[in-house]
């Protein structure tokens, strides 16, 4: 189910949960600002999520309420993953869902990278 991202943070979400360690998950990188682990449910031969430690429904969310350093850090946390796992030169798409029409299911602010095939147009 969509989720209303003008929500308050839940802190039962199941992306705090993976953060905290309560629920398993493949990491892939982390530091102090992000967390990154394979998607349960992949879309492409590599699928990864990245999330911000800190407590943010969504992207407007977290734009919003985030230290500078808190968005540089998980920025450029996304765009190491992307040089260390080799996507740059074949190509990725990062996808951040917000709210009840893009279908956002988790209320914890998530990027998706897409990458390992041809991804084709971008849906609208
Ligand atoms: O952007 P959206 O909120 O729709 O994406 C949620 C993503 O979280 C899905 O791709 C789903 O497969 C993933 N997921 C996961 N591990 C969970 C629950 C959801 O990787 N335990």
């Amino acid at each position: 189910m969509p989720i209303d991202a003008t929500q308050p943070y839940d802190n039962q979400n199941i992306f705090a949960k993976i953060l905290r360690g309560e629920i398993p998950s493949k990491a892939v990188y982390e530091d102090d600002y992000a967390y990154a682990f394979h998607d349960i449910n992949p879309q492409a031969p590599t699928h990864i999520l990245v999330i911000p430690r800190g407590a943010y429904v969504s992207w407007d969310d977290f734009s919003a309420r985030a230290s500078d350093a808190e968005i540089a850090g998980f920025i450029r946390a996304v765009g190491h993953i992307a040089r260390e796992n080799g996507l740059v030169a074949p190509g990725y798409r990062l996808l951040a869902n917000a709210g009840i029409n893009a279908h956002q299911e988790v209320p914890h602010l998530h990027v998706h990278i897409f990458a390992g095939r041809p991804l084709g147009p971008m849906l609208a």
